[in-house]
């Protein structure tokens, strides 16, 4: 049970200038500063020209760091250009295309190739991490890893950068606590296809308020967040408009009133009738902050 293999750990300070040239992995355990550093410190790997693996393991928080690292410099120039790298390597390691192609393009090339097969965007996995990970996996209890709410979890993240700044957002390591209840959800989405069932329907969404303390239970639409991540539910800015209809009905049969008459009948609400003022009655998600250590 033993298994023991000798690994040889460098880290910057140990000097990648040392030119090895059978290394078999380079770890990435942050986020690196530009695309030419990790250019250059993923390029250790595989000399030898046999195959080697180049794992960049990152966190939000890494960006809050370099960002923090930007504004402790003080000439304006080279803020700009460490701006700029920042916004590169970020988007590449948020992006969804190719990496080899990205890193490529960086540096002034147009492969013909659209995909490396070797990158994790183009399906490439690396046994050996996909082993490690294995065990974890079953670990993972928590429901949210299971099923995902896309538009839900945006809508979060919209409403926590508008109340603590998109700074802290990014740092993360912030604990949110939602109200949704993925069986309200599975309620919404049943309603929604059982109804608007054709392709030529319209687009519809379903949210659903608990009327004692404003929880959103359920936030569920349509449309696939793959297909468009316009957020109906929360952008949509739709009146209300029919959704009382099926409470007055309910009121008025609930009164005796025979739903075959018809009333006309019409004047403005006295004082003390009024719906309180609409803003209200923004749904807003709850969530309680906690910081991670
Ligand atoms: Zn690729």
């Amino acid at each position: 049970m033993s298994d023991e293999i000798p690994v040889l750990v460098g880290t910057l300070a140990f000097g990648l200038g040392i030119n090895k040239a059978a290394v078999r992995a380079v770890i990435h355990l942050a986020l690196p500063k530009s695309i030419e550093q990790f250019y250059q410190e993923a390029g250790r790997a595989g000399r030898d020209g046999l195959p080697a693996d180049c794992v960049l393991l990152w966190r939000k928080r890494d960006v809050g760091l370099l960002a923090h690292f930007i504004g402790q410099l003080s000439d304006q120039r080279e803020v700009n250009r460490a701006w700029d790298r920042y916004n590169t390597i970020k988007r590449f390691v948020e992006s969804a295309n190719c990496r080899h192609r990205q890193i490529c393009q960086h540096f002034g090339e147009n492969p013909k190739w659209k995909s490396c097969d070797a990158c994790d965007v183009c399906g490439s996995s690396i046994a050996w991490l996909a082993a490690e990970r294995a065990p974890l996996e079953t670990r993972r209890g928590y429901y949210y890893s299971e099923r995902i709410e896309k538009f839900f979890f945006e809508y979060v993240r919209e409403q926590l950068i508008h109340r603590y700044g998109r700074n802290t957002v990014e740092e993360g390591g912030l604990k949110v606590y939602t109200t949704i209840d993925l069986n309200m959800q599975r309620q919404a989405r049943k309603a929604i296809a059982e109804v608007l069932d054709e392709p030529e329907d319209p687009a519809s969404a379903i949210v659903t308020l608990n009327p004692e303390n404003g929880d959103i239970e359920a936030m569920a639409e349509s449309e696939s967040y793959e297909k468009s991540q316009y957020n109906l539910a929360a952008d949509g800015h739709r009146q209300p408009g029919s959704t009382f209809k099926a409470i007055d009905l309910a009121d008025a049969l609930s009164r005796g009133i025979d739903p075959y008459t018809t009333y006309y009948f019409s004047h403005t609400l006295e004082p003390g009738w009024l719906a309180i003022s609409t803003s209200s009655f923004t749904p807003l998600p709850r969530f309680r902050l906690q910081s991670c250590a």
